[in-house]
């Protein structure tokens, strides 16, 4: 009897093949990532899916034939897994097919942030000239703090050595040996906030990173830093974040993801020169989507070869609590 995987979002051609082209399996794909047909559902043995589908106990019921699911992406908010365990449903994800890809734009944030590139851009498209409004500020010599030095963090550490910056961390989960490997003190999350130049965030979303960086923590920023979150929206508490701009607080902030996506387009945060957004496109390189879709397509293949499984969730991680999401 074929294996029926269900493929909902964006997947490599090349990775797509390699599944169709075994007469082990049948290959269905659904143009409609959040809302899944119940055709599609009843009998599929396997999802391949994005952070655009959201699992959870009602798509569960429907789906009675699961036996695993493949997340081709880092992060698995987007998943009830308290409902996948219950149900018995595998569950996988590629954390390593788009760290390259996360630092980078971490890294087009901070440097168009220091630069003033946005700005740049329109005022020269504006047929204007003005220099003197565009005074940049020079990395090198300068600290950097990293919120969360897993797998992104860390990377991101090694540009910002590689511009002549100290690195400084904050990560209550991470191993001393990480932060020997990069020569990088352990501070408290308060330290950060008051030594560093220029602080991004990575960390995982939890009960403890919702709404971690929130008013209360602003007047340790006064003196103006550059500000990046390229992790998860909730993050930041983010009407705290626009009253801090509007107090002049930050020299810069660069955002990729946002408590509410898409952006909506009342939003202040789109009131700031001095603030960049990218819609959630940290992991959208060509590839970062080829590993992604690579990774999960031969993760689908040793499942139902072997059995054997790797980067299951929930993940073995001190930091994993019951989280609140429920697939939503
Ligand atoms: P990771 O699991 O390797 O690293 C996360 C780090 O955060 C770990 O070292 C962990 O110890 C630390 N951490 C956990 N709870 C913490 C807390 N309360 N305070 C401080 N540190 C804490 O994850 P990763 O692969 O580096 O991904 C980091 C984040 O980036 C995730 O949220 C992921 O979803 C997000 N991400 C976003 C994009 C995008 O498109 N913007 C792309 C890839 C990943």
């Amino acid at each position: 009897m074929k294996k029926k995987i269900l493929i909902t979002d964006r997947f490599a051609q090349d990775s797509t093949l390699f599944l169709s082209q075994n007469t082990a399996f049948e290959v269905v794909k659904s143009d409609s990532p959040l809302h899944l047909p119940l055709e599609h559902l009843v009998g599929a043995n396997a999802l391949l899916i994005r952070s655009r589908t959201p699992i959870n106990e009602e798509l569960l019921k429907k789906a009675r034939q699961l036996q695993v699911i493949i997340t081709a992406t880092s992060g698995f908010d987007h998943i009830d897994l308290e409902a996948t365990q219950k149900w018995g449903v595998t569950v996988m994800h590629t954390p390593r097919a788009n760290i390259e890809s996360a630092a980078q734009l971490t890294w087009a944030l901070v440097l168009n942030a220091c630069s003033q590139v946005h700005n740049a851009h329109k005022m020269i498209k504006a047929g204007e000239w003005r220099r003197e409004d565009l005074t940049g500020l020079e990395l090198s010599g300068r600290t950097y703090g990293i919120i969360g030095l897993g797998r992104i963090g860390s990377r991101v550490a090694e540009h910002a050595q590689s511009f002549g910056m100290q690195v400084v961390a904050y990560d209550p989960y991470q191993e001393d040996e990480v932060f020997e490997k990069y020569g990088i003190p352990r501070l408290s999350f308060e330290e950060v906030l008051k030594t560093a130049d220029v602080i991004s965030f990575h960390v995982p979303r939890t009960l403890e990173t919702d709404y971690m960086l929130n008013r209360s923590h602003f007047e340790y920023v006064q003196r103006g830093i550059v500000l990046v979150n390229t992790s998860r929206g909730s993050v930041i508490k983010e009407t705290d974040l626009v009253e801090a701009l509007e107090k002049g607080y930050l020299r810069a902030v660069g955002l990729d993801v946002f408590e509410k996506e898409p952006l909506p387009r009342n939003s202040k945060l789109l009131n700031f020169q001095n603030v960049i957004l990218t819609p959630h496109i940290g992991a959208n390189t060509e590839e970062a989507f080829f590993k992604a879709s690579q990774m999960a397509a031969n993760k689908l293949f040793a499942f139902f070869t072997d059995g054997s499984t790797s980067d299951t969730l929930p993940p073995r991680v001190p930091w994993y609590g019951a989280t609140p999401f429920k697939g939503e």
